[in-house]
């Protein structure tokens, strides 16, 4: 019987970890590959969940006040190395309003 294929099984398996994992850590951008949604016709930013991780506090809700361009690698750099100033200079972020998290671009739109 074709009703039920391991690829649909692991849909739902995926499903339920896409929502328990985004209700418990934001970070669930890039958990899943956005080919395998794709194959499983699930919206390939957020896995139809509607809620994406925001790209410019990386889901955490805080930004770094410093710039924005050097944000990627300083914050890597910073981490390795231990400084201090990790936290010192985060502010709310806004584009989440703090949340870590936004709609779906994809999903929000098509609504
Ligand atoms: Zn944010
Ligand atoms: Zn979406």
């Amino acid at each position: 019987m074709e009703g039920l294929t391991s690829s649909e099984i692991a849909g739902f398996v995926v499903g339920a970890l896409l929502l328990g994992a985004t209700i418990a850590a934001p970070k669930v951008d890039g958990f899943i590959a956005s080919s395998q949604r794709r194959s499983l016709g699930m919206c390939k930013r957020c896995g139809d969940l509607r809620i994406v991780a925001c790209s410019q506090c990386k889901g955490t809700g805080s930004a770094r006040s410093g710039g924005m361009l050097s944000l990627g690698m300083l914050d890597d750099l910073y981490e390795s190395l231990g400084a201090e100033a990790k936290t010192e200079n985060l502010v709310p972020c806004t584009k989440c309003r703090s949340r870590g998290r936004l709609l779906c671009p994809e999903c929000s739109k098509v609504a």
